[in-house]
């Protein structure tokens, strides 16, 4: 099965590269076609300068990009040259509704669409440990699911379309409350002039230990917030979760607080931040 990755961020590099060494990937389209040509050099992958073309010329097209609108012209274009019986499997993280309208796209050309969000951060994109919340036609998911297993580690189905996304929004609300209450305590940490190392491996090893913690602690008490994942992103997300929760009719007090922490920072310019710039807020010297 030859494989089409569209998307080669901070997620998209560490999956194409895990799709290249499993053998599945035949071809790369990015925006910023330079960061395709540095990725595809050393490998046997075909770099295309439009979606349209690397659609015309594989059986599982790939996506990560960033939001709702880049996911639907990204559809909208291959929809016309992508071959009947292929399958598209959307990795980023937008909304059920979008994931609706891709399907519906690409239904009339016989393709399987799948919203197929992960979780685990750059370091399961790079590791392949990623955990995917798929919604969609389960046999579509049968069909590419040996190429989706290069770069996870867990697949669930969740149920039909869109309800891949519905589970992704109920992580980033969790990735909400995770991220308010580390940056919370690690401030208190730091407020109470504790050695910070040993309160982390300490804290890591017992109840309180948890993935942020582990992978971000360390770095937020020294002042670095390299992404990771941009704090704009796990905005955008967020506003997504409201959307839906207005829809249903769920309170999401912790992910309020967190959209309107979010806001004040990327108006402070640190939206390109990892999410835990949080942190900046907490720590005030
Ligand atoms: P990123 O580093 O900002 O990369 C975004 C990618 O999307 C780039 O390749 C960009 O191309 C491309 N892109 C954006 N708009 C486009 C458009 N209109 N047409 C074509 N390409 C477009 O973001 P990321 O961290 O990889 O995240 C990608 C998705 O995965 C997001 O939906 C995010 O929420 C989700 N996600 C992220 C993480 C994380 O920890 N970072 C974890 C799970 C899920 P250029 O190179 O030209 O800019």
């Amino acid at each position: 099965m030859r494989a089409g990755m569209i998307g080669l961020g901070a997620m998209g590099l560490g999956m194409a590269a895990n799709l290249a060494e499993a053998g599945y990937l035949a071809a790369v389209y990015n925006r910023t076609t330079a960061k395709a040509h540095d990725f595809a050099q050393p490998l046997d992958v075909v770099v295309y300068e439009k979606p349209e073309q690397l659609a015309a010329q594989v059986d599982i097209v790939l996506l990560c990009v960033s939001a709702d609108n880049d996911v639907l012209s990204l559809v909208q274009a291959i929809a016309g040259s992508i071959r009947p019986g292929s399958v598209v499997v959307d990795m980023s993280t937008v909304s059920s509704e979008t994931a609706v309208q891709a399907a519906a796209l690409l239904e009339e050309r016989q393709v399987a669409f799948l919203d197929a969000p992960v979780s685990g951060g750059v370091e399961g994109a790079k590791n392949g440990t990623l955990s995917m919340m798929v919604g969609g036609d389960e046999q579509a998911l049968e069909k590419v699911r040996l190429v989706l297993e290069a770069m996870t580690a867990r697949i669930i189905h969740i149920g039909p379309t869109g309800t891949g996304q519905a589970t992704k929004a109920v992580n980033q609300v969790m990735c909400a409350g995770i991220n308010q209450a580390v940056t919370e305590a690690l401030a208190f940490a730091a407020a109470q002039q504790l050695p910070m190392a040993q309160v982390l491996e300490a804290v890591a090893g017992g109840a309180a230990g948890n993935w942020f913690l582990d992978h971000r602690g360390a770095s937020m008490t020294n002042g670095v917030f390299a992404p990771g994942f941009k704090l704009a992103l796990h905005h955008k997300d967020l506003k997504i979760c409201q959307a839906m929760a207005e829809q249903v009719g769920s309170h999401l007090p912790l992910t309020d607080a967190t959209v309107l922490a979010y806001r004040q920072l990327m108006a402070e310019g640190f939206g390109e931040e990892d999410i835990s710039a949080l942190y900046r807020l907490k720590h005030l010297e």
